[in-house]
């Protein structure tokens, strides 16, 4: 009997014992990293997760925040080659090693410069840079398939662009081409030039007998349009300035060689509704893209949805007619998204995003919150409405509003700007969006930021 009591305790002590040590070893659930034992080429290594209830976490001897909801989130700066990280909590202490390969040192390429030579622009939308680099806010313009430019250098990945005695600019090389040998080419040269008036929106018009360059500037009143011509003379600048309307879209076409450049004013809707507008709503990544993870695991493309289909509903209520890019959980391209855009011919596109924090030292107290984005100048305002309503509806941290050269908000022909409604990787604003009311008050903030911004004056 005693020895049956010794073995049953025996067997207990060992089925308790595999069990705490399954249980407890891991008390935390960690998100990021993924492995405990990997190769990380980045500045920071990231430590997201749940801490269990009460659960204490030092990550190398530093105490962590942890939300009242358990979501925590820490950086730890690497150096390069081995790195030995202690996570310690209540229950046990784990070891992450992580390797750093040195970063390569990357040489700026050298400058080669040679004479004006004529080269074809492969593809619309092809962009013509202020510097060669493919990055940043550094886009002049939009080039069109079939467009005579002149180069006159090269670095890196770029030709320099010849455009007048004043001005360069930079296309990829591998957007240009040799003109065909069998073409005749004649320079190409001035024909007419025309601007028409309407009441919402006026038309400019100008012609050559080829394809040219052009770039688009803005001041506070203008939108300055010019035609480049360095063939016929290095002084061959062709300028429009248009007065810009309050709230305006624009957008340029070129077929054979004239150039419309279409400026519209955005119409006012009647009796505070949305009435005539279509606004595309456009919640970001799906399927198999889930966009930023949060702390507890929640997906980015979850939420951003959710608050699409809020949006949609309440748009739809105030009188908009409203196009989703996707309307559950599947894999949509950028692509596809700004196709649905453009052929929707809508006024405004709102794309719907949470944060993730980049590759820096993480602050808990800054990383957080809201941020609008827009690219065109002509989406500035709108970005900043919907910024000051969300963050008063969210009760976020305000995050700025900021120009950023997303491929969503390239587009000049309709507003177009990119919430980023709160940080999924955040801790404190995991308590937020994880709230019942969060994608309600959000679609609601930004609703109301688009009615406020298109009847104020
Ligand atoms: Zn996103």
């Amino acid at each position: 009997m005693k020895n049956m009591q010794r073995v049953i305790f025996f067997l207990l002590a060992v089925f308790l014992g595999v069990n705490l040590g399954i249980n407890t070893s891991y008390a935390y659930t960690l998100v990021f990293p993924r492995e405990k034992k990997t190769v990380i080429n980045k500045d920071y290594a990231f430590f997201v997760g749940k801490a269990q209830n009460t659960e204490i976490i030092t990550i190398n001897d530093k105490k962590i925040y942890v939300a009242p909801n358990g979501a925590f989130a820490h950086t730890v700066k690497l150096k390069d080659g081995k790195n030995r990280i202690v996570v310690r909590s209540n229950f046990s202490t784990q070891i992450y090693n992580f390797y750093k390969n040195p970063a390569s040192i990357k040489e700026t390429p050298a400058l080669k410069e040679f004479e004006p030579k004529r080269m074809v622009v492969i593809k619309d939308r092809t962009p013509m840079r202020s510097n060669p680099q493919d990055s940043g806010v550094n886009r002049i313009s939009h080039l069109f398939e079939g467009t005579n430019i002149l180069i006159n250098g090269e670095q890196g990945n770029f030709y320099r662009v010849y455009l007048s005695k004043n001005k360069t600019a930079w296309i990829e090389k591998k957007d240009l081409k040799e003109p065909d040998k069998n073409e005749k080419y004649t320079v190409p040269t001035f024909i007419t030039m025309n601007s028409e008036t309407f009441k919402n929106a006026s038309v400019h018009t100008i012609e050559f007998t080829g394809k040219l360059p052009y770039t688009i500037d803005e001041t506070d009143k203008e939108i300055i349009f010019k035609i480049y011509n360095p063939e016929y003379s290095d002084n061959s600048v062709y300028t429009v300035n248009i007065r810009k309307p309050e709230k305006y879209t624009y957008k340029t076409i070129l077929s054979n060689g004239t150039y419309v450049f279409k400026v519209n004013e955005l119409p006012v809707p009647a009796d505070k509704t949305l009435d005539g507008m279509t606004i595309v709503i456009d919640p970001g990544h799906g399927g198999s893209e889930p966009g930023a993870i949060g702390c507890l695991g929640d997906k980015e493309k979850d939420l951003n949805l959710k608050i699409g289909l809020e949006l949609q509903d309440r748009l739809r209520l105030m009188g908009a007619n409203v196009i989703m890019t996707r309307e559950c959980d599947g894999y949509v391209s950028l692509e596809d998204r700004i196709k649905i855009a453009e052929q929707s011919c809508p006024q405004i596109y709102i794309s719907i995003h949470n944060n993730s924090i980049p590759d820096i030292e993480m602050n808990i107290r800054k990383n957080r919150g809201t941020g609008v984005y827009y690219y065109n100048e002509n989406s500035k305002e709108l970005a900043k409405i919907v910024q000051k309503f969300l963050t008063k509806e969210l009760s976020t941290r305000n995050d700025g509003v900021k120009q950023r050269s997303f491929k969503v908000l390239r587009r000049s022909e309709y507003l177009s700007i990119l919430v980023e409604a709160a940080y999924m990787t955040n801790p404190m604003d995991s308590v937020l969006y994880r709230e019942d009311g969060f994608a309600y008050n959000a679609a609601r903030g930004i609703a109301d930021g688009i009615l406020y911004y298109l009847v104020c004056d």
